[in-house]
């Protein structure tokens, strides 16, 4: 249905996107996730044309939309687009604002076009708003009237871009049941949403953007359950990392340990969790240096992964001439120590992996 090929956007000297590649079948229901800022407005806007792509092409049932000479308007009316903030003209009423588009540019008689609506506010649940002004409605039947709206139109595709991220938390639910209903329904959708749980729940695909562009997709159980790549790990098993350099055999031990510490209150951990920690890295960064590379020191980089999602804190000692039996010498109360707080102790060439 929609054939996306090298689609580059540039604002001056910034890319944003950068080649990318994807289709869209009718019926697909594609969520789209990622951090703030890595496009995914901008890919949508350049899907409907709000924004000029730099390059590539956009083929809606084969016809390129960026061809010279293409019906540009005709085209757009095919993709409906709801945003954040509603965009209701504050004037008109609620059924003359559903009436607008349909009257104006599809040309429909005033009698259809108010009819249509009035079976759109039903399917929206909003009859009785009809004669009202957006004034007097929420901001989840404001937007659940953008949608009715869009819908009036006859899109072959809605474009959602954070639908509910300006509502009030308890206004959520109501629109996405408008959202997963149109799903029921069949409706051809893309949706940038920070509502992980209703993505997995409503979409055949997910996209997650970063790095300029489309950067894993798959099923929902695919990227939610069982990403493959980093980016796509960090984001979905939210974790956060904190690095530090040992390049010293002399290093400073109050330094590395209040960093960690600050690191982990963020995290939200408590006092007796952080100093286990702290306890189990002192253990084996002393055992390091003391025992094995006391003679000719080579830096220990440390990593302490936190994921957010698992409640799971992952450790990491690097350094060259860590090998398999590098903490067999350790004297029998430090590896009780560091055996009492680690659930999963690995040791490998290079590396030194445990899990608190
Ligand atoms: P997202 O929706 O994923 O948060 P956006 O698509 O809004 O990201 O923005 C992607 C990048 O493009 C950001 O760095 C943003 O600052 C930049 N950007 C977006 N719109 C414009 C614009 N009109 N002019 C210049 N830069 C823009
Ligand atoms: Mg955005």
């Amino acid at each position: 249905m929609i054939k996306i090929e090298n689609l580059c956007k540039k604002y001056g000297d910034l890319s944003v996107l950068e080649n990318v590649s994807t289709e869209i079948h009718k019926g697909d229901v594609v969520s789209i996730i990622g951090p703030s800022g890595c496009g995914k407005s901008t890919f949508m806007r350049c899907l409907n044309l709000m924004e000029q792509p730099t390059s590539g092409k956009i083929l809606i049932d084969g016809q390129d939309i960026l061809a010279d000479g293409a019906d540009v308007c005709k085209l757009r009316q095919k993709m409906g687009m709801v945003f954040q903030s509603f965009n209701l003209f504050s004037h008109l009423m609620i059924i003359e604002n559903i009436m607008l588009g349909p009257v104006n540019l599809l040309k429909k008689d005033k009698q259809e076009a108010y009819d249509e609506g009035m079976k759109l506010l039903e399917m929206v649940g909003l009859t009785n708003k009809a004669f009202a002004y957006p004034d007097e409605l929420s901001g989840g039947q404001k937007q659940r009237i953008a949608i009715a709206r869009t819908l009036a139109m006859h899109p072959d595709i809605v474009l959602f871009d954070e639908p509910t991220s300006a509502l009030d938390p308890t206004m959520v639910s109501e629109v996405l049941a408008v959202i997963r209903k149109l799903a029921n329904d069949g409706m051809t959708m893309m949706i940038v949403t920070h509502e992980m749980n209703f993505a997995k729940n409503v979409s055949n695909r997910i996209f997650y953007m970063d790095e300029k562009g489309i950067y894993e997709d798959g099923t929902p159980e695919q990227i939610f359950d069982n990403p493959q790549k980093p980016k796509t790990k960090e984001f979905i098993y939210k974790i956060r990392t904190c690095n530090y350099e040992i390049t010293d055999k002399r290093f400073d031990l109050y330094e590395f340990n209040s960093e960690i510490e600050s690191f982990l209150k963020k995290q939200l951990f408590s006092d007796k969790r952080i100093n286990n920690v702290l306890l189990v890295c002192e253990e084996i960064i002393f055992n390091l240096l003391f025992n094995n590379l006391g003679k000719d020191f080579s830096p220990i980089e440390f990593t302490l992964k936190y994921s957010e999602k698992n409640d799971e804190t992952i450790i990491e000692f690097r350094n060259d001439k860590i090998n398999k039996n590098i903490l067999k010498s350790s004297d029998e109360v430090a590896m009780s120590i560091i055996q009492k707080y680690t659930q999963n102790l690995n040791v490998e060439a290079n590396t030194i992996t445990l899990k608190i």
